[in-house]
Order: structure tokens, then sequence, then C-alpha cells
């Protein structure tokens, strides 16, 4: 276990504290490879997530372990990075140290890359029976929850309960939602039948509820209209301009009026930044997030950076931050392992610049958006444009293989060999455990 007494043995480097192994913070541990820095990189998890494709484990296309790569392999070359599973409890700026699950860790320079959690606005009852898609577990209950209601509504009797087993309501119509509720439809028209004996297609209802006026509302109005008529096409229920009110488990209540009876409420509506305690309320803004200058630096603070989801770059230019994507944190991450050199060399910093090279959304098999500046793809090229870009982004050459061999097994057995039941989903604790009732 690290003691701050412990730690005062370690070199003369200055050493960065990185909190979190996601994209922003790989990015950045891993730009700082050659600088004059000691590098410890601490996340609650041994492995880093790739978030995008979690909708592809909820709906069983993929296997789980196929997205999540272990931090240590990552780092085994570099000389002067170190990493620790642990979890940061609380920020000391005032002696320059966290409080972590495995003890207390002094920093010359810390980065929180904590990222994002999901947003329920408040709603403790939407939090309770919902199902967030956040991490690898929650994708792995949603993935319990829909194999094992469809199990359930073969053998019930009571028609309105079969319905409601069978109904599934995605909130939220950014690129989660707009996946889900594809995969959801692809899953509706090709799976549903094959493999359930029993239930017809036509009892399975898929809703998808957007506040905003359209889907994808952070893509182009050709990729939203687009979005639209597939998920449309696949018999997808959308409405705009609607917001849940209420879910308390099988009625649940939207703002246009509607009422729908379902057991399978899947949460994409929104997420806040999530970082560790210590930091003062009045560096927080919108979305949870920390505010930093336009090196990524909290502010108030000289020695404290903030990175990807959880950091708010308010500028004239972006008003709202940047948006919470991969390529966001990337960027931030690489950027700030120049600036943090700079500043140990007492060097000029250059300010963040975001380039937003490209937008993806896949909507099923064989269709998906891409917004590449002025250009506009989508159907079986952006698919397959978003199939390459998926896959050259995830870490590890065997997930890589693994993810391809699974979409080319998927998409000529139009099936999956991963919808398991591996672990059970409780619906009454929301807990899941690993034996079945
Ligand atoms: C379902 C889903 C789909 C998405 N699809 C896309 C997409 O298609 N394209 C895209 O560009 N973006 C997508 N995103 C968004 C993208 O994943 C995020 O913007 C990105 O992960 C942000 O990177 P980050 O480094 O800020 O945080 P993250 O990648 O979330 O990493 C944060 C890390 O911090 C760790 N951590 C958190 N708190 C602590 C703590 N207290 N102590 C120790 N460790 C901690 C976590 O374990 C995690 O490893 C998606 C997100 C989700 C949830």
């Amino acid at each position: 276990m690290f003691t701050v007494s412990q730690d005062q043995k370690y070199s003369a480097k200055p050493r960065v504290v990185i909190i979190g192994g996601g994209f922003g913070g790989l990015a950045l541990a891993k730009a700082l490879r050659k600088a004059p820095v000691d590098v410890l990189l601490l996340d609650k998890h041994n492995y880093h997530t790739f978030q995008p494709l979690l909708y592809q484990v909820a709906i069983g296309a993929i296997a789980a372990d196929s997205i999540a790569f272990p931090i240590r392999r990552i780092f085994t070359e570099y000389e002067n990075l170190s990493f620790n599973m642990a979890e940061v409890e609380n920020i000391n700026p005032e002696n320059n140290t966290v409080s972590t699950s495995i003890g207390e860790i002094c920093y010359d320079y810390l980065v929180i890359a904590t990222g994002s959690n999901t947003n329920f606005f408040g709603n403790k009852e939407i939090a309770h029976f919902a199902m967030p898609m956040k991490n690898i577990p929650e994708a792995l209950n949603i993935r319990s929850l829909v194999l094992q209601n469809l199990e359930t509504a073969l053998i019930t009797a009571d028609t309105r309960e079969k319905f409601a087993l069978m109904t599934y309501v995605v909130v939220g119509g950014g690129p989660t939602g707009v996946e889900l509720s594809g995969a959801l439809a692809e899953m509706r028209h090709i799976i549903l039948e094959k493999d359930y004996h029993g239930l017809s297609k036509y009892d399975l209802r898929i809703y998808l509820v957007e506040g905003k006026d359209r889907l994808l509302a952070a893509m182009s109005q050709k990729a939203s209209a687009k979005a639209k008529k597939c998920l449309t096409d696949g018999s997808v229920i959308i409405y705009n301009n609607a917001h849940v009110s209420s879910y308390d488990g099988f009625y649940l209540t939207i703002d246009n009026g509607k009422t729908v009876k379902t057991r399978n409420v899947l949460w994409a509506a929104g997420v806040k930044g999530e970082a560790p305690d210590g930091l003062p309320a009045a560096f927080i803004t919108k979305g949870n997030r920390l505010q930093v200058d336009e090196i990524n630096r909290v502010k108030g603070y000289t020695n404290i950076f903030a990175i990807g989801d959880v950091a708010a770059m308010i500028t004239p230019e972006t008003p709202n931050g940047h948006p919470g994507v991969a390529p966001a944190a990337i960027q931030q991450g690489a950027h700030l392992a120049k600036n943090l050199v700079h500043l140990i060399r007492d060097e000029p910093t250059e300010p963040f610049k975001y380039i937003d090279k490209c937008s993806l959304a896949a909507i099923g098999r064989n269709q998906a958006v891409a917004d590449l500046g002025k250009i506009h793809l989508s159907g079986f090229i952006g698919w397959l444009l978003w199939g390459l870009v998926h896959l050259m982004s995830l870490a590890g050459f065997t997930n890589k293989g693994i993810v391809f061999f699974s979409w080319a097994i998927n998409y000529l057995n139009k099936n999956s060999d991963n919808r398991l039941v591996v672990r059970y989903f409780d619906t009454d604790t929301r807990m899941t455990e690993v034996k079945p009732k």
C-alpha cells in the first residue's frame, strides 16, 4: 500500500498522477512515455473499457471481454509508468495528495480523467428501475434482463405482462440510443422468431424517446433524417420532443401524454461528470464537470488538470465545452502531455483546439450514418466505415480479431452466440446474482 512517507522515497522527477485509464487517461499516459516525469496511473478497474461497443455487449452480439483490455498490458514496455488498481475517494489539494482505496498518494501534477456517469436528472424512481449502460457490468445486466424477459414472455399466461416483457423503451436519441434501438429492431426482425418459437415479432415493440426535435442532434440534418427513416422502417416507434416523466417498473409515462407498459427501459439519455470529492463546488459547472482553462487546468489550481468527459473547457467558441466523445478525450490527453512538459521546463503553453474528424452511428445491419466534415455517408458504405473505425480503435490485437470474427459470423449466420444469461439479473433488488433464483 502507498503511503505519503513511502511515496517521498520515489525519484527526483516530478510525479504525474492520472486518475482514470479511459480514453483520455491512456492517451495522456502514452504521450508522456519519453517525458521527464514519473507517471502513476490509477483506475478502479484493471482494464480499459471501449464504451462505443457496450451496446453490442448489451444485445449479445459480442462477448463482454472483447471490449475490455488490461491496462497493465498496454504499458508493459513503459519505464516511467506504474499502474495501481485503486479507487480515488478524495482529492486533497492542500497537501497535494489523493486518498484512495489503497492509501494516500502524493502528486506533483494531478490529472483527473474519471469520465462520466449516467444522468437520471435527479429522478430516484427512474434511476432505480431503468437500466443504465455506462460500463461492462451494466451492459451485461441489460443482456440478462432482455433475455430473461423473453424467456418469461414465452411461459406467461398473462397477456398484459407478456406485452410488457416484450416492450422496450430506449430513452435518449443520441448515438447510443439510436444504436441500441437499431440493434433491438434487428433482433426483432431476424432473430426473435428463429430462436424463440412461440413468440411473434408483431408482439415485440420498441420505442425511442428523445427530448430534442430530431435524433442524433449533434450530427447533420441528413444523418438525423436517415437514422429516423431506418429506425421507422425497422418498426421502431419514435417520439421526438418528448421526455420520460416517470417509471415505476411497469408503467412508463411520457410528457406527450403517452403511457407505455414495459419491463425494459434502457436509459441512454445523458451523462454527468464524475470527479472524486475534494474540489470546491465553485469549480463544478453544468453537467457536473470541472471547469478548466485552455490547457485543461482546473480553475483555481496550478497543478490540477481535468480531461475528457469530466472537463468543461468553456470558451467563446465552445460555450458548452467539448462533446463527450472519445476523440475529444484522446486529443485533450495527448495535448496535455505537451503542456505538462512545457510547464516543467518553464516554457509557454499551447491552448487546446479540438479537431472533429468524423461522427458515426450504426443503425443496424448494413446501415450507419457518418459525417466527415461536409461529406455525409450512409447505408452500406457508412456501415463499413463505422465498422472499420471501431475495429481500428479497439485496444489489443486479440480483441480486434475476436470482434471482427464475431461480426463476420453474426453477419453470415444472421444470429449470434453471445446471448447468454451467465449472471441472473434480479428485477426486485436490481442486482445480479451468479446463481439463478
Ligand atoms: C454506451 C456508450 C457509447 C458511446 N459511444 C461512443 C462513440 O460511438 N463514439 C465516441 O467517440 N464516444 C462514445 N461514447 C463516449 C466516450 O466513451 C466517452 O466520451 C469517453 O469514454 C470519455 O473518455 P474519458 O477518458 O473522459 O473517460 P472514460 O473513458 O469513461 O474513462 C474514465 C475512467 O476513469 C475510471 N474512474 C472513474 N472514477 C474513478 C475513481 N474515482 N478512481 C479511479 N478510477 C476512476 C473509470 O474506471 C474509467 O476507466 C460512448 C459512451 C457510452 C457510455
